[in-house]
């Protein structure tokens, strides 16, 4: 039990998002007090120093990292004020939980792990570096501002993973992708009819971790229909789906105008796709609704030739898994996220998308595929918010170490994987491509919700591989 205390007092501390004061001037404090060199930076990431122990100076240098923040939930009714209060919290069956708040061991178990480090001199370590970065949880922030030669070791150990028995050794960087097109509003020719369509009710997810799992894209649903309704010269009055750019699409609708002629034929498109596309995503989507909804369209409608290109480009757009990795099992290597298309003031329809990969290079060509796409369309294409991949390297020298480490330790093989989804490591390896990571951690679930909770069991574990794996790297 060295990590539990030190977490304990961090409970105290208010440390939510953007406001890292408190938790800034408390570690600057701890290493200070201790007679370790400690700094911070512009933006509040703080490093420790703790030297290396007799005999143990030729070890290499390792750079400990956590992040200072917490996502700060709570439940209706429960009256807490994370700017000033403590978390209080509770231990069930095993697991520690907060009271009707989130627990904050997203990273807190990180952070008072390496309190534990820095407080105990009888542990032979090599120098240590304990870095803790702001505001992860709000956009890698800290991570971001991290100017180069902050520390200087060549080994990193993230400790903000939440599976015991999972090493990671990769993430995904990503980009966000924009179009824009322009449109003429022109009055809705005399006579047609408006119906407006729509698909709700599915699933959605995260565009990193749930791109894999064949979930209906709302915004693509919507226009797979109208580019099979193009047959009936339609025209688009409106068009809307989706929303955030990291989240797969859960609805969408488009409202178009046509000849009382080809009411039916329209109609029964829409139907049988419906039938069709209800059939495909039965095991992923259950609950997708397709309706469609007879209306009075009073406003003006799109350019017919601007209707058509949108709705040509996306049914082209690459939505997706693009590549698996062919080194780690299972793990999708480049993915794109077609996000959400608006009706924004000034007659512009953005399109929004996302695209990721854990290669760099990949992930580029990725949104320049994109872009291709909506480019050739007549829209103007832009990228902004990119950040860097970690590339999982299976022959790392730390993840062979800490693979060592745990077979000794626990008599079983610990699953190494990567995630597809951004990690404050892609950000350290833009920085220092040399950088040898892994990331692991204790069990914690629920996380980012007053349901989080840490299994206590796990902690202990957590804390004997991450000693071995620092006292075998000599
Ligand atoms: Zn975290």
């Amino acid at each position: 039990m060295k990590v539990l205390p030190f977490f304990r007092d961090i409970l105290r501390i208010p440390r939510e998002s953007g406001h890292e004061e408190q938790i800034i001037e408390y570690l600057m404090e701890f290493g200070r007090s201790r007679g370790l060199e400690t700094k911070r930076d512009k933006v509040g990431n703080v490093l420790i120093t703790r030297p290396a122990s007799e005999g143990c100076e030729s070890w290499p240098t390792v750079v400990l990292q956590s992040h200072q923040d917490m996502v700060c939930e709570k439940n209706g009714g429960v009256e807490h004020d994370f700017a000033r209060d403590a978390i209080k919290t509770v231990v069930e069956d095993g697991w520690m939980k907060a009271q009707g708040t989130t627990l904050g061991a997203d990273d807190g178990i990180g952070i008072a792990s390496e309190l534990a480090i820095l407080d105990d001199k009888s542990l032979k370590l090599g120098k240590i570096e304990c870095l803790f970065t702001v505001s992860e949880e709000t956009g890698l922030d800290g991570a971001f501002a991290l100017e180069k030669g902050f520390f200087t070791g060549k080994i990193l150990i993230n400790l903000d993973s939440e599976d015991w028995g999972q090493l990671f050794i990769g993430c995904a960087g990503g980009i966000d992708t924009t179009a824009n097109f322009k449109y003429v509003p022109c009055p809705l020719p005399e006579g047609m009819l408006a119906t407006k369509f729509s698909v709700t009710g599915g699933i959605g997810g995260h565009s990193g971790d749930d791109i894999d799992k064949k979930r209906a894209n709302a915004v693509r649903c919507m226009a797979r229909f109208l580019y099979e309704a193009l047959d009936y010269d339609i025209e688009l009055c409106e068009i809307d789906g989706g929303n955030k750019r990291n989240a797969i699409a859960r609805e969408a609708h488009a409202t178009i105008a046509f000849t009382e002629e080809n009411e039916d034929a329209i109609v029964s498109t829409f139907n049988r796709l419906a039938r069709e596309m209800a059939d495909e995503y039965a095991a992923s989507d259950p609950g997708l609704v397709f309706s469609a909804e007879p209306l009075t369209w009073k406003g003006d409608i799109i350019d017919t030739n601007t209707a058509y290109c949108l709705i040509a480009a996306l049914n082209a757009a690459p939505h997706g898994v693009l590549a698996m990795s062919s080194e780690v099992k299972g793990l999708v290597e480049t993915s794109s996220n077609l996000a959400s298309v608006k009706m924004l003031p000034d007659n512009i329809i953005r399109v929004g998308s996302s695209q990721r990969s854990a290669i760099n290079s990949s992930r580029k060509y990725a949104s320049q595929r994109f872009e291709a796409c909506f480019a050739l369309a007549g829209a103007e294409v832009t990228h902004e918010g990119e950040y860097p991949g970690w590339k999982p390297d299976t022959k790392s020298p730390i993840l062979k170490t800490t693979v060592e480490s745990y077979k000794r330790l626990f008599k079983e093989e610990p699953i190494v994987r990567a995630i597809h989804a951004g990690l404050e490591c892609g950000l350290f390896q833009g920085k220092y491509p040399d950088l040898d990571m892994i990331s692991f951690g204790p069990t914690i679930l629920g996380v980012h919700s007053p349901d989080e909770r840490l299994e206590l069991s796990t902690v202990d574990k957590f804390w004997d591989l991450l000693i071995d794996v620092l006292q075998h790297l000599a």
